[in-house]
């Protein structure tokens, strides 16, 4: 039986097992399908404090990840496919590996991207519909791209896209953007990037090689277009990967894990939320590798009160 098992690998996760290790707890930390979370899927991270010159996602990610094992936390691939949070021990049944006890658990899951679901959307995912410029952008060299989108994420990704594309065109359904001024400003006055603002998405239109077009309807006219492209990135935001709970920890109205306010305590003592999956406001690396050392000196705290 663990004393704690770390369940995802983001900064949440990771920082997590950082902190579990180096109190000598021995953490397991489970490494789902995207090891290192989220940042493994950016370009540079620029705002994490202490690196001056930005920091490639996955060079923080695998340093934080030594780090943890560094200090003796155990990494084990696979998917955690269900738990049963009703008694402790509790138990975990995980893809690949069986089925494992603990004594408690930290939740880092994260969030996984959404889609529009609009027709011709999800059979195209791979053949011009991606979630993911850095690693699609580059299949894109001198080509038409389109981002969805209007938050920083959908303007970062486009202005990754314009170091390979001929033409990115951002598609936002209001008039406003909800990015920061920053990245608002880099983007107006980026050469490469066109804006089709107050446009709602319709359908993805594709032949036998993929994506050609997509097709828009103009919120103030009603008029409908086809935007000719050979990819689409949809860049819409995400939503939390609690499936696996099936419901035994509370969540709020949008689905994100709910935490005692100040504390990372769910409504099961013994299991601790931490980074995305609790976060619908933040969500940034540095607050998910904060929250990640929150839950692990919760779960420290709730270890020595209630030994089993
Ligand atoms: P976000 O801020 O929630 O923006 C999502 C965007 O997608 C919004 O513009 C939204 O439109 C649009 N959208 C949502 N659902 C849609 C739908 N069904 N159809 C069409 N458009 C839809 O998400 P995000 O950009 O992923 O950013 C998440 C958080 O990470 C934010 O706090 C952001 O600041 C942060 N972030 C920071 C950085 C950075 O600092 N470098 C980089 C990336 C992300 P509306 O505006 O109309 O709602």
């Amino acid at each position: 039986m663990y004393k704690s098992i770390v369940i995802g690998t983001g900064p949440a996760g990771l920082t997590a097992a950082i902190y579990l290790a180096r109190a000598n707890l021995n953490p397991l930390v489970i490494e789902g399908p995207q090891p290192g979370g989220q940042l493994t899927t950016t370009t540079e991270v620029e705002n994490f404090p202490g690196f001056v010159d930005g920091i490639m996602g996955t060079d923080l990610m695998d340093s934080m990840r030594k780090q943890a094992e560094r200090f003796g936390a155990e990494f084990r691939s696979g998917w955690v496919t269900k738990v049963d949070l009703s008694k402790r021990p509790f138990t975990l049944v995980i893809d690949e590996v069986g089925e494992l006890s603990t004594e408690t658990i930290i939740i880092s899951t994260g969030a996984s991207a959404k889609y529009l679901g609009i027709p011709g959307e999800s059979e195209n995912v791979g053949r011009g519909v991606s979630t993911c410029a850095t690693c699609d952008g580059f299949f894109f060299r001198n080509k038409k791209v389109i981002v969805v989108g209007g938050g920083d994420s959908a303007l970062e990704e486009a202005n990754f896209l314009t170091r390979f594309a001929s033409e990115v065109r951002i598609v936002h359904r209001r008039d406003e953007l909800r990015a920061s001024k920053i990245m608002q400003d880099r983007s107006k006055s980026n050469e490469k990037i066109n804006w089709s603002l107050n446009v709602t998405p319709l359908e993805v239109v594709a032949g036998p090689m993929g994506v050609t077009g997509l097709k828009v309807r103009n919120n103030e006219t009603g008029q409908e277009e086809l935007l000719e492209t050979d990819g689409i990135f949809i860049a819409i935001g995400h939503i939390p990967n609690t499936k696996f709970l099936e419901g035994q920890v509370d969540t709020n109205e949008i689905g994100y894990v709910q935490v005692k306010p100040g504390t990372s305590e769910t409504n099961i003592p013994g299991v601790f939320a931490c980074g995305d999956v609790q976060d619908d406001k933040y969500r940034q690396a540095i607050t998910s590798a904060g929250s990640g050392c929150m839950a692990a000196l919760d779960c420290e705290r709730f270890l020595e009160n209630h030994e089993l």
